[in-house]
């Protein structure tokens, strides 16, 4: 899905709009140009890809145009060439705001390379010809064939250098266990200082798996199921090693008991009161909750990076 500013912008300027991967790519002017945004970094990026063709030597400079052009648009937070390619970032505001912000980007831009010589070309190595706009990982460039091909075959190979890895799962377990208990000692204290640990159970989640890493010698799928279990197991040792605490510094402490008593007790006092197994049932499902909605997108986005887990698609070149 894209916002309206940026299908108008795609009608307004005759650039292609890509509504599954939220992107706007295709010459303007003869220039090729893509733009995309970072909802959550609130920014959207205008690249072109582009070079100097040599045919006007005396042409300004694509840095400096860049360097001075946040001036001329507000919106734009910064301006540069890197390589084969200019990107503008611009601020994401309201909807009407961003929108001729970024138009303006386009036309301004694509006016200045036209006027000075430059020429599209594949962002690797430069060539003029059989360009085709690729989205990578949510990132977006704009390549030759030939370019492409070798992106393909190095993620492949890659990939296959990973599979031929040698994992130890038994090692693995043991970090994924010491990396969660790290996350225990960060749940404890959050729990003692009277919040319920949600952030704990991200800290916890993400130890374990890289725990299994680390021992490991690489997360797979068995290594992925192996570590989220000792997550949620571990999450619970917490969430008692926490409420036991608690039972000891308010009545523990008076009886004699030890803290490793108090823990032992907690079954005991659940029983005692509706009040307290109400209270520790809530913060158990709050704690699970939040470690749910805070750890899943970060376990699977590490997962797929480990694993390199990559999204490759050729935008088609409709216009
Ligand atoms: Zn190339």
């Amino acid at each position: 899905m894209v916002p309206g500013w940026m299908r108008n912008l795609a009608q307004e300027t005759g650039l292609n709009c890509s509504e599954k991967r939220g992107v706007i790519y295709g010459e303007y002017n003869g220039c090729r140009v893509t733009v995309h945004m970072n909802q959550q970094q609130r920014r959207v990026f205008v690249q072109f890809w582009t070079k100097e063709s040599g045919q006007y030597p005396t042409g300004e400079k694509l840095a400096d145009f860049l360097a001075a052009y946040p001036q001329q648009n507000t919106q734009v937070q910064s301006a540069q060439t890197q390589g084969n390619a200019a990107i503008l970032v611009l601020k994401l505001s309201s909807a009407k705001k961003t929108g001729a912000a970024v138009k303006a980007a386009v036309t301004d831009t694509a006016d200045f390379l036209r006027r000075n010589g430059y020429v599209s070309c594949c962002e690797q190595c430069g060539t003029e010809e059989g360009l085709s706009t690729y989205v990578v990982n949510g990132g977006v460039t704009v390549r030759c064939s030939a370019c492409y091909q070798q992106l393909q075959e190095g993620l492949h190979a890659a990939k296959q250098e990973i599979k031929a890895r040698r994992g130890n799962m038994f090692t693995g377990v043991i970090g994924s266990f010491v990396g969660a208990l790290i996350g225990v000692i960060v749940w404890v204290i959050i729990y003692q200082m009277g919040y319920v640990a949600g952030l704990a159970g991200l800290v916890l989640a993400v130890c374990a798996l890289k725990g299994y890493e680390l021992l490991g010698g690489k997360l797979n799928a068995g290594g992925l199921a192996i570590s989220c279990v000792i997550a949620v197991v571990m999450a619970f040792v917490a969430h008692n090693v926490g409420f036991g605490l608690i039972i000891y510094q308010e009545i523990g402490k008076e009886i004699g008991a030890t803290v490793f008593e108090s823990i032992r007790l907690i079954p005991d006092f659940l029983s005692l009161s509706g009040e307290i197994s109400g209270a520790y049932v809530q913060d158990l499902v709050i704690g699970y909750l939040l470690m749910i909605v805070a750890a899943v997108p970060t376990i699977i986005g590490m997962y797929r990076s480990k694993n390199l887990l990559m999204t490759m698609e050729q935008l088609p070149d409709v216009a």
